[in-house]
Formats: C-alpha cells, sequence, structure tokens
C-alpha cells in the first residue's frame, strides 16, 4: 500500500520529474563544474524539507541532503550529473550535434541524479505519513566520469553511519547486476627537459617529450608481465610546439585498472619505477600527479533482490510504436556484429533471444556475479563502506556503444524518460522495503562483511590530494565547444 502510493505520487509528478532530467541533459555540464545540475538538485530537495548541505568534500557541485524522521536505519541514495566531452547530439535517431564540440549526456547521468532526487521525494512523503523511522540521505556526487567525486566524499567520512546505499545508472537492461568492476589509478606524469633548437643545437636539448615516449614504451613492455585482466592505457596530452624546438615540457595521463585494488597499487609502483627510469635515460626531470584511485565494486547479492523483486512490481515500461521505430533507427547506426559481439560479452543468458530487439523490456535475474566489467566507477568505494547496489534500466539501444552521441539522443527522448520513472519506481519501493524490513538490511550487513574478508579500506587517493577544480575549471573552458 505504502510503495504503491510512493510510486503514485511519481506517477503524478512525471511531467516535473522528467523536466528536471531534461533540463540537466541541456546544461551536459561536465565533471566538477556541474554548477546548474547540482542546484537544480538540490533546490528541489530543499523545497521538499530536506536539509541541504552544498560543496561538501571540497567540491562545489557535491551536496548531502538528509531528512530524518526518528529512529530507524539509514538508507543512501546517490546521483550523478555530469556529462562527456564532446558528445552534444539533437534528440534524434542519427549523429547531429546540437551544438558541435560541446558536451552531452553520453552515459545518461542527466537521469541518474534525477532518480535518487525523485524517488528520495517519494519516500519521504509516505515515511512522514505512515510515521515510518529512519533517515534518508541524498548523496549529490559530481565528477562520476573524470575525477571520482564520491572518493572524496567517502575520504570526508560523509557515508559513516549509512546501513545500505542505491544508486541507479540508466543502461540497456532491466537488472541490478552482481558483477564487480575494475579498481583504477588515474595519474598524469610532468616531464620538464630542456629546450633547443632542434637543428642548430639539438645536443643542448633534453627532450621532455623523448621522456613520454621512452616511458610509454617501458610501459607496453611491461604489459607482457602483468596479469591478464589488467589494463593499462594511455595519451600524450602534451607533446611539445613544433619539431624545429626541443620540448621542454611533456605530460602523459595513465589509467591503469585491475580487478582488485591490490593488483593496481602492485602495477602502479612498477610503472612509477618506468617513468623513473624514462627521466634518468633523458636527463629530464619527472613530476607524478596522482589524480584519482577507485576500488573494485562489492556487489550485494541481498540488496540486488531487493531492486529486482521491486523491479518485477513495477513492471517494465511499455513502448509506442514511435520509440521503438526511433531505437530501430539507431539500431541501424552500429553493426549488427558488434551487438551479437556485446550480448556474447556480457554472458547474459540466451543472447540470441535478444539480438533482435532494440529497447529491453524484459527484466531479467542479474546473471553475471564474480564477473568484473572492464570499466571502473567511484561507486565501488561507496561499496567498501556500505552494502551498496548500482541498478539499471533499460534506456539506450541494446547493443550501442556506451559514451556515444547515440546513449545521449536516448537519454534526452522519452526512452529515457520511460528509464528514469521506472527507476525512480523502484528504488523508491527498494527503499521503503529496506527502512521497514530489518531482516533484509540484516541479511545485506552480514553478506557485506563477508565481503570485506576482514580487508580495511584505505583510500586511494592521498590525503593531501584536493579535488583537482583547476583542472576541472580549465579542461571545461577548453572542451565547452563552438
Ligand atoms: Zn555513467
Amino acid at each position: 500500500m505504502t510503495k504503491e502510493k510512493a510510486r503514485d505520487w511519481i506517477d503524478e509528478n512525471r511531467k516535473h520529474i522528467v523536466e528536471l532530467s531534461d533540463r540537466i541533459w541541456e546544461y551536459a555540464e561536465l565533471g566538477l563544474v556541474e554548477d546548474k545540475s547540482n542546484k537544480l538538485l538540490a533546490d528541489e530537495l530543499e523545497r521538499q524539507s530536506f536539509e541541504v548541505e552544498r560543496g561538501v568534500a571540497g567540491m562545489p557541485t557535491a551536496f548531502v541532503a538528509k531528512w530524518s524522521n526518528g529512529e530507524g536505519p539509514t538508507i543512501g541514495l546517490m546521483g550523478e550529473y555530469d556529462a562527456l566531452p564532446g558528445l552534444s547530439n539533437n534528440k534524434v535517431p542519427r549523429k547531429e550535434p546540437l551544438k558541435p564540440g560541446a558536451p552531452g549526456h553520453g552515459c545518461g547521468h542527466n537521469i541518474h541524479g534525477v532518480t535518487a532526487v525523485s524517488a528520495a521525494i517519494a519516500t519521504r512523503r509516505e515515511m512522514k505519513e505512515e510515521g515510518i523511522g529512519g533517515t534518508l540521505k541524498i548523496y549529490g556526487s559530481p565528477a562520476e566520469e573524470n575525477y571520482d567525486g564520491k572518493v572524496f566524499m567517502v575520504r570526508t567520512g560523509l557515508f559513516r553511519g549509512v546501513d545500505a546505499c542505491l544508486s541507479h545508472h540508466p543502461g540497456s537492461v532491466n537488472t541490478a547486476g552482481l558483477s564487480s568492476s575494475t579498481a583504477i589509478n588515474s595519474v598524469k606524469f610532468h616531464y620538464y627537459g630542456k629546450t633547443s633548437h632542434a637543428a642548430g643545437s639539438p645536443e643542448q636539448g633534453r627532450s621532455a617529450l623523448d621522456a613520454v615516449e621512452l616511458m610509454n614504451i617501458g610501459v607496453n613492455y611491461l604489459r607482457e608481465h602483468v596479469i591478464d585482466k589488467a589494463r593499462i592505457h594511455y595519451i600524450i596530452e602534451e607533446g611539445g610546439g613544433q619539431p624545429n624546438v626541443v620540448p621542454d615540457y611533456a605530460r602523459s595521463w595513465y589509467y591503469i585498472r585491475a580487478p582488485e585494488r591490490d593488483q593496481v597499487d602492485h602495477i602502479y609502483a612498477r610503472i612509477r619505477k618506468i617513468a623513473e627510469g624514462a627521466a634518468l635515460m633523458t636527463e629530464t626531470a619527472l613530476k607524478v600527479d596522482f589524480l584519482t584511485g577507485v576500488y573494485n565494486i562489492l556487489p550485494n547479492k541481498v540488496l540486488s533482490g531487493v531492486v529486482v523483486s521491486n523491479m518485477k512490481e513495477v513492471g517494465a515500461p511499455n513502448y509506442t510504436a514511435q520509440e521503438l521505430a526511433f531505437a530501430a533507427e539507431i539500431a541501424k547506426s552500429f553493426p549488427r556484429e558488434q551487438k551479437v559481439d556485446n550480448l556474447r560479452k556480457s554472458k547474459m543468458p540466451h543472447p540470441e533471444k535478444y539480438v533482435d530487439i532494440d529497447i529491453m523490456k524484459d527484466i531479467l535475474d542479474p546473471w553475471n556475479e564474480g564477473e568484473v566489467s572492464g570499466g571502473s566507477t567511484d561507486v565501488a568505494d561507496v561499496s567498501w563502506q556500505t552494502p551498496t547496489i548500482e541498478f539499471g534500466t533499460a534506456a539506450f539501444v541494446l547493443g550501442a556503444p556506451g559514451h556515444s552521441w547515440q546513449t545521449v539522443a536516448c537519454s534526452g527522448t522519452s526512452l529515457g524518460h520511460k528509464s528514469l520513472i521506472f527507476a525512480a519506481k523502484t528504488m523508491a519501493g527498494a527503499t521503503l522495503d529496506l527502512l521497514t524490513k530489518p531482516e533484509l538490511l540484516a541479511k545485506a550487513k552480514e553478506e557485506h562483511a563477508k565481503k570485506m574478508q576482514g580487508r580495511t579500506y584505505r583510500c586511494a587517493i592521498p590525503n593531501d590530494i584536493d579535488p583537482p577544480l583547476a583542472i576541472a575549471k580549465i579542461a571545461a573552458e577548453k572542451l565547452k565547444g563552438s
């Protein structure tokens, strides 16, 4: 009854909820500069009697909103709102930038934060009306895509005392997956050399670009001697001005990933040695700039069960002929073989059933326990503090590439809206279950303790490193499009 009423509230307020998501889609702000997006959500919560603390953990665009109804569990709901560079696209089933070069919501985070906010408001109303004890904490967490805002929030202790955490990510299937994610370090290597005329007096120069290249070569040889599941990728961010000037400054940016945190630590230590070796070889100076580091996710089967059963109670959305045609048009933009490949890679049972489906209508029981997805997320660090699950609802065309114009287009249309409403109802129901059924929370916690295996969480980001606000501002300026 209570859950139904919470879901009814979401239906009654559908128009406003969708508007919030569309506005964040239009803002499309990059990580740590989500000024308008975070304000929109924080203001909304404040209007609904939540006590909002803004600018937490050293990030002006992070907030925690709290509402308490006396004694009871504390449930955390997390929401993201950062966009991705260069992906701006119109709400059409073809590549057509809205503003060339500008950011776009290529990961659907315009939906992510609004799910948490609307689920929280619907839940709060029921808690108040039915006298359900407990506390809701909504985490407005910036920069998931580039600077891992949640890790700084964890480091500040903002998740202390939370009994369980829920998070929603729009995706291409409806489920609360049990796969883990990779742990990662994001690090920049700056080399400083000596400039000179590259033809007239090359012997006087010390090339910072040589150091960057030699470091990359060393790392590429290291690949043979790391575990199979490690992933090391880099770009050269700065490589000099033009060929006739020996570059006195060059910079690379590395991501180092592996299924477990300590594996990343181990590989990173070796990469540091290679970086120092390159400086020695080239007589340049090295400065290492550690940006962020996250853990691997500890999935929670109990929470996944609560979420999936709520999904089933709500029922997945139906789609109009127009929506299906839109999805079919998007599906034409990438090869069918890629979809077959992606389905197979996901190890989902009976992938052949879904090869000709563009937008998923089934609710799937998670099939991926024990798997590790290639990507990383800062949700992982929260999962080392308290039982946590991030669930997905279909918003994107099945098999479409992630972080793409295709996902930008879907996130802003009714496909995204339906995913949002479905997720918000699911999240409100799951939160009410966790508030009213202590045995569920107890089981979730027991599972969490077991998965921690007695290990202690040690934040990968050193204490003296602050969120890179200045870097983020400069990057956002550079990537704002024309
Ligand atoms: Zn995302």
